[in-house]
């Protein structure tokens, strides 16, 4: 029956262009999580940044305490040095003196302190202005892939949009009753609603055909469906 192996033939390449519809719609469903997966890269880096940000601000009300410790210290030595002059008795003069030794003993070692603290300062904020020229440039780079993946499912939708208007041309040409049939076996088949017999196989679920159907599909006198898959089968 030369009829319906043509309808068939003419089925088939209506599915091709199914199966490209269906290939870009995944894509485009791909889409979001790609764009969220971005967005979350760069908010693990911010997040890196912030953390840098934080080492810096820390060490820098480090500097400022031992600045105030520092600023006493100093005070108290003023204040005794004065009073130096003023004490009467040997003894609260020599203890006058401890004190003042002390507390430039003291001195010394938060001024070491505060020389490594402005050391780690320098160094932490060349690190945050690194980070955060890094995560400029990275910023811009998520930013034009997001707008990458965003003009691809604008040319995806505007692909489709073509292939429905050839789709829908070519489907004016296949007969109405096996298109019915075709739409309701592929749906929840991938799509896919009627294959090629390849060798002793189903094209479509890989299943090992009987050869009476092999034998049938080849005279192509009725529609006939593979036992496993219930796909129409087309033996080329
Ligand atoms: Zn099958």
């Amino acid at each position: 029956m030369e009829n319906l192996r043509q309808d068939l033939e003419l089925l088939y390449e209506l599915q091709e262009y199914d199966i490209k519809i269906e290939n870009i719609r995944n894509s485009i469903d791909e889409a979001p999580s790609l764009i969220e997966n971005k967005q979350k890269e760069l908010e693990i880096k911010r997040l890196e940044t912030e953390e840098k940000k934080k080492n810096y601000v820390n060490l820098n009300s480090l500097k400022k305490e031992k600045d105030a410790i520092l600023d006493a210290k100093e005070k108290t030595i003023g204040k005794h040095s004065l009073e130096l002059n003023t004490v009467k008795s040997n003894d609260t003069y020599k203890a006058m003196l401890l004190e003042i030794d002390k507390a430039k003993a003291d001195k010394s070692v938060i001024e070491d302190e505060i020389l490594d603290l402005m050391d780690k300062i320098e160094k932490e904020n060349k690190i945050v202005k690194d980070s955060e020229t890094e995560l400029k440039e990275f910023e811009l780079k998520i930013k034009d892939e997001i707008a990458g993946i965003e003009s691809f499912v604008k040319k995806c939708s505007d692909d489709i949009k073509k292939i429905e208007e050839e789709r829908e041309l070519h489907k004016s040409k296949v007969n109405k009753n096996i298109l019915g049939q075709y739409e309701r076996i592929r749906e929840g088949r991938n799509g896919q609603g009627i294959c090629i017999v390849d060798g002793e196989s189903c094209g479509g679920c890989g299943m090992v055909l009987r050869p009476q159907l092999i034998n049938q599909a080849q005279k192509c006198q009725e529609l006939i469906f593979c036992d496993n898959c219930s796909r129409i089968l087309l033996k080329k």
